[in-house]
């Protein structure tokens, strides 16, 4: 289990299991979103993953047509990427 939050702690996230196919990117978006180099991805499937707190303060930003950043509306980290090729939202 992995427990995690966003910078001001407000919202707080479970991942039940392990991440999966780990990577770097190095495209555009992801050096912008991330103010680095690169971006490291891990990934886990919905039914993985909980918001176990302040799930009301979680925003979304299409920054694509399959993928949102979902970000904490207080502190402004992103929290998580929700890509979703079957067009089904997570918040
Ligand atoms: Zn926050
Ligand atoms: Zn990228």
């Amino acid at each position: 289990m992995i427990l995690g939050s966003c910078a001001c702690e407000s919202v707080q996230y479970k991942v039940d299991g392990e991440l999966k196919n780990f990577s770097h990117c190095h495209c555009s978006i992801c050096r912008k979103f991330h103010g680095a180099a690169f971006a490291t991805w891990g990934g886990v499937g919905r039914a993985n993953l909980s918001i176990d707190k302040s799930r009301e303060l979680l925003k979304a930003y299409s920054f694509s047509k399959n993928t949102d950043s979902i970000f904490c509306s207080r502190c402004g980290s992103p929290v998580f990427a929700d890509y979703k090729p079957d067009q089904k939202k997570y918040i």
